[in-house]
């Protein structure tokens, strides 16, 4: 380590430091920063020697390079300061798949995996015409397409970053969307119709103090904050869709703890049917749905 410039003060403490140091030492560091913090470590450190979790277990005593040494400290640092593990690596799995992540998406939440779910066990045809607004990564429509590969799937997102990540993940992963830059619906042909929209829009009101704290500090607001408490984009999205959706289709969107009512009585005032929520894996109220059906007086 003589060869250093100047060593910072986090380097000097954990200079020489075989591996299991490293990960104890850095899951002590952060034990205010993040809720994760050993996690953290290990990703960061799996992430610069490019070995997977079982090469940190395996070689406990290992001291590492200078090279990755400097590395991993930069990146601890970044980490310390607050910035998401998903940012500073450019990688988060969803659904099994290792997605590109930029700061100009928001970061996929295992969350959302409910909504993927939710539409694969609604929707067991292996033929059918779909639309992801508000892609970001690409995460939900990735996913689908993974499972159901015939599925004709539109995603877009209003800032064209994203769109460029979205290919990417798409073009890496070998699996097809179709990627557009669009303000919701405004780009999407008016000749279209889908079985099934689903959506992951901003949904936190601007005064939530939740915004303050956490991975999201870092996460691009528009993604994030929307207005009328948060439920402004849910609102254009539910009533934009009806021209869009095929009779009988399906809305599915990613809402807020404490929206699941005001989310269904919107769907069901716009004249949809069957709302239903379901709840995530902290038991809390995360997506809900519901069908439109054209000719329901009829019927
Ligand atoms: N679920 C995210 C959070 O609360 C927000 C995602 C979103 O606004 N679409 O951190």
């Amino acid at each position: 380590m003589s060869a250093l410039v100047s060593e910072s003060p986090l380097q000097t403490s954990l200079k020489n430091a075989p591996l299991a140091r490293l990960v104890e030492q850095g899951a002590a560091l952060l034990l205010e920063a993040s809720d994760s913090g050993k996690l953290d470590t290990q990703v960061l450190l799996c992430h610069v020697l490019d070995k997977d979790l079982s090469y940190l277990h395996t070689w406990p005593e290992k001291v590492i390079a200078d090279e990755a040494f400097l590395h991993f400290t930069r990146l601890l640092e970044r980490r310390l300061a607050g910035e998401p593990v998903a940012y500073i690596t450019g990688i988060k799995e969803f659904w099994s798949l290792p997605l590109k992540v930029s700061p100009a998406t928001l970061i996929p939440r295992p969350d959302t995996e409910v909504l993927v779910e939710q539409v694969l066990a609604c929707h067991q045809q292996n033929k059918l015409s779909c639309l992801d607004l508000g892609t970001g990564t690409g995460a939900i429509a990735l996913a689908l397409a993974s499972e159901q590969p015939a599925w004709q799937i539109d995603a877009v997102d209003f800032n064209v970053e994203a769109v460029m990540l979205a290919r990417d993940n798409a073009r890496s992963l070998k699996l097809r969307v179709n990627i557009y830059q669009s303000d919701w619906f405004k780009q999407v042909p008016a000749d279209k119709r889908f079985e099934v929209i689903v959506s992951n829009p901003p949904y936190i009101d601007g005064e939530d103090k939740h915004l303050g704290q956490g991975d999201v500090r870092f996460e691009p607001e528009s993604a994030l904050v929307a207005l009328e408490n948060g439920l402004a984009d849910i609102i254009t999205i539910a009533s934009g869709a009806k021209e869009y959706l095929t009779d009988g289709g399906s809305i599915y969107f990613e809402h807020g703890f404490e929206q699941g009512g005001q989310v269904r009585s919107i769907l069901t005032r716009l004249g949809y049917s069957d709302a239903k929520t379901t709840k995530d894996f902290a038991g809390n109220d995360r997506i809900t749905q519901a069908n439109w059906i054209i000719n329901q007086l009829e019927n």
